[in-house]
């Protein structure tokens, strides 16, 4: 054989193996919607697993696999690659109370109680502002706060909930979101057999949506009647609806209830045959005597909200202690209006800093625990610990890639201790909810930030001279 003849053949015999490995290479790799590739993995799994240089494979809304990026990218094969390389990867926040439209009153009234805060300032400016309007832009607003800064669940209280649903299916964002139920005509039901038939029709829409969780809200059991309240967890026992509402916040609704009911409104509530595994109870900051006890066996889920609580001055709720007592414990921010913002990386800061100075022991909230709260300990608040919370084979894609390189991160000892006190909302690079890219490098991709920005201020005007008129009669 010629030299040159021989050459072509083994050069031959190089490019055809080397097509046929490539070949092999891409059919044994699953196609895959979207991959993660490179960062610092922050799962919350069960064992708290952190994987340096890791990757993240999803497909139709879910993860399909997690680990070192080499075993992902040896796995799957997608169109769609996300570089994360020196970026944070973790969870989406879980935002467990608001009142989301209500951000159109932030900063509307400050620095007063619950009660005097309430029956003075907020419910008469609803009276008069809330429609369905008013609802839509403002949860438009803090849609576009909430994915800024991280959050891809949050678990709701307001009225015209169907359009907050909608609002927020269009946005591409995950909520637990609660209509709500009390004893006094509101904007959208003037009466409790309005609000329990709206509630009916809006639960029965959203059965089996991806991203909404239709719920029902009683108030508080200050604001909602024994039979209502037993009403609400019949609706709930039928449709299997979570039930969203206030307990035990301020001092006064507990003197209040011992005087009334001759029990603590969580004895009252459990008495009554309320409480179950579907309730979601924000607050929960005067449980007294076997509280604590009753909400565990009944698998209650806790909401605390540091800022608000602080804020109005209700009290600081025992935390350390439901978490030692393995109650489901979340957190949130409250409505805008009562903390002012919606910003968990705020609350997640504060969680741990208000527990350490009012019991003074700085180990009883570690930042891992407070970040637990804001992901993990949420999903189980919110009873969804089975679908999101962590970033785990078969839960929703939901996650957050975080930059590194702002000054107030550098340099990096210890990731939960980065995120907790140091990452600030505006680190958030990039959000995807159900595996769809809902922020990318900052850039909102479903919302459109100047509209929302000219509508809402259009209402501070109205909202203003509303109040005006009501001043002068
Ligand atoms: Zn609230």
């Amino acid at each position: 054989m010629k030299p040159y003849l021989a050459a072509f053949i083994s050069f031959s015999l190089i490019v055809m193996t080397t097509l046929s490995n490539t070949t092999s290479a891409q059919t044994r790799r699953q196609a895959v919607d979207l991959l993660v590739l490179g960062g610092t993995i922050v799962t919350m799994d069960q064992t708290r697993r952190v994987i340096e240089d890791g990757g993240i494979a999803v497909s139709g809304g879910r993860i399909i696999a997690v680990g070192p990026r080499a075993e992902i990218e040896g796995r799957y094969s997608s169109r769609q690659r996300f570089n994360a390389t020196g970026k944070v990867i973790t969870p989406g926040l879980i935002n467990g109370h608001t009142h989301i439209p209500m951000v159109l009153f932030r900063g509307l009234a400050d620095d007063l109680d619950l009660q005097e805060w309430l029956t003075k300032y907020i419910f008469p400016a609803e009276a008069k502002n809330v429609t369905e309007e008013f609802v839509r832009v403002g949860t438009r607003l803090g849609l576009a706060e909430m994915i800024r800064g991280g959050t891809t669940t949050y678990c709701d209280m307001y009225y015209f909930e169907d359009a907050i649903a909608d609002e927020t299916a269009k946005a591409g964002v995950r909520g637990v979101l609660g209509e709500t139920i009390i004893d006094f005509p509101v904007a959208d039901n003037k009466t409790n057999a309005e609000g329990m038939a709206y509630v009916e029709k809006f639960v029965a829409r959203w059965k089996g949506h991806d991203l909404i969780v239709a719920a029902i809200a009683p108030h508080a059991p200050y604001t909602v009647s024994e039979e209502h309240l037993k009403a609400v967890r019949a609706f709930s026992d039928r449709t299997g609806a979570p039930i969203v509402t206030h307990i035990s916040e301020t001092k006064r609704e507990l003197d209040d209830s011992i005087k009334a009911k001759g029990a603590s409104p969580v004895a009252y509530l459990d008495r009554i045959g309320f409480l179950n595994s579907r309730v979601i109870a924000a607050h929960m900051v005067w449980p007294q005597g076997s509280d604590i006890a009753i909400l565990k066996s009944r698998g209650v889920g806790v909401v605390h909200n540091p800022q608000s609580n602080m804020k109005l001055a209700s009290g600081v709720a025992p935390v350390p202690k439901m978490l030692t007592e393995k109650i489901l414990v979340g957190l949130g921010t409250d409505g805008a209006a009562s903390n002012n913002d919606l910003n968990m990386w705020e609350e997640m800061d504060t969680v741990a800093k208000l527990h350490k100075v009012f019991s003074g022991d700085p180990k009883v909230i570690s930042a891992q625990e407070a970040f637990e709260l804001a992901t993990i300990r949420g999903a189980e608040a919110l009873h969804l610990e089975k679908e999101i919370g962590s970033l785990e084979t078969g839960k929703r894609a939901d996650l957050l890639v975080i930059d590194r390189d702002t000054l107030n991160q550098i340099p990096l000892y210890n990731v939960y201790s980065d995120l907790v006190y140091a990452t600030k909302a505006s680190d958030v690079e990039s959000v995807i909810i159900n595996g769809r890219i809902v922020m990318r490098n900052r850039r909102l991709l479903t919302l459109n930030e100047t509209t929302i920005k000219a509508d809402a201020r259009a209402f501070r005007d109205k909202i203003i001279k509303s109040l005006t008129t009501s001043a002068s009669p």
